[in-house]
């Protein structure tokens, strides 16, 4: 007889200590699976008419509620709206969704997230976009056209790479006019205050100095690309840009920053926001846009709206309510 090997012995002993660790009854081992650790990817598809619109994470940033949080109403009172809504009462989580909207004849993302180089900085809680996109399966060498809101760090940053290079090389950058004449003025940026208002033009210099100020502004009231137009929604910034999509008989109202979270600002439009440049007439345009959006039942994309961002509105009380729209696994 042989020499039991080295491997037969071990192959032995493991069944024999594995055996006795198995219960009475069990027929096999039950290997646990790993913890995925990770999000997955966030993308959103449905119909409006023709066009097909796709509504892509770039994440969400969670930050300690500050004191001037909403301008005009004292913290306490705003940590209880967020405890009323089942959120932490002692911060804000606002989330960014940029979308993608299929024409047929042109594609057409409407504003960026973000940008790729925050995701490090954020610990990849945004700065999703560009990620998201692919697994989207949205090329972004073919995009035609970037159509931004406004000119605040969430909406433009996503223009770039992490490289500073040309995040959509391929598309004609769209600019509402007004907003592109406020921010590039130099006389403007010389007034600002000191703080957050001298880092926008900063930043909106870095920004379009590094695509050479390449820009396509455009007007309200108007088309800025057939089927999606462009609806002047001031106050929040002073070229603050909403936009209605419409084909066939299918319409949607793209806020933007018309409200931030809704929980907070759609429950309550007289609250003012510290990130609104003119308070009086963001809430003016707020409630305007509100009723309008309720009187005419249309669906409202919202840009800081629970993902996938996609809701139907009423009125409650002083404010307004936001119904998510379910999931659907067809479109
Ligand atoms: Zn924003």
């Amino acid at each position: 007889m042989a020499e039991p090997t080295r491997r037969a012995i071990l192959v032995a002993a493991a069944a024999t200590s594995a055996g006795a660790l198995v219960p009475l009854g069990a027929s096999h081992a039950e290997a646990a699976a790993p913890l995925a650790g990770t999000q997955a990817p966030g993308f959103y598809r449905y119909r409006i008419g023709d066009f097909e619109v796709t509504a892509v994470t770039d994440g969400a940033v969670t930050s300690p509620l500050a004191e001037n949080y909403v301008v005009n109403v004292k913290r306490q009172e705003v940590s209880a709206a967020l405890a009323a809504a089942n959120r932490p009462a002692d911060t804000v989580t606002v989330p960014y969704t940029p979308i993608v909207v299929n024409t047929g004849a042109k594609l057409v993302v409407i504003d960026t997230g973000q940008g790729e180089a925050a995701f490090e900085r954020l610990k990849g809680a945004a700065g999703q976009f560009q990620r998201n996109l692919v697994a989207a399966g949205i090329d972004r060498n073919v995009v035609d056209a970037v159509v931004i809101s406004h000119f605040h760090g969430d909406h433009v940053n996503g223009l770039l790479t992490a490289d500073n290079r040309p995040a959509f090389p391929n598309a004609e950058i769209l600019v509402p006019r007004i907003e592109w004449a406020f921010w590039m003025d130099d006389g403007e940026m010389s007034r600002a205050p000191a703080g957050r208002m001298q880092d926008l033009f900063r930043n909106n210099r870095r920004v379009f100095d590094a695509l050479g100020r390449k820009v396509t502004p455009y007007d309200w009231d108007r088309d800025v690309v057939p089927g999606i137009e462009a609806v002047g929604t001031p106050g929040h910034s002073p070229g603050h840009t909403s936009y209605v999509i419409a084909s066939s008989a299918g319409r949607v109202f793209v806020q933007s920053d018309v409200t931030n979270i809704p929980v907070l600002f759609a429950r309550n439009p007289g609250w003012h926001a510290a990130a609104d440049q003119d308070p009086q007439r963001a809430e003016a345009t707020r409630r305007r846009v509100y009723d309008m959006i309720v009187a005419e039942k249309m669906p409202v994309q919202g840009f800081h709206y629970p993902f996938p961002g996609l809701a139907h509105l009423e009125k409650a009380g002083d404010g307004y309510r936001e119904t998510l729209v379910p999931w659907n696994p067809t479109i």
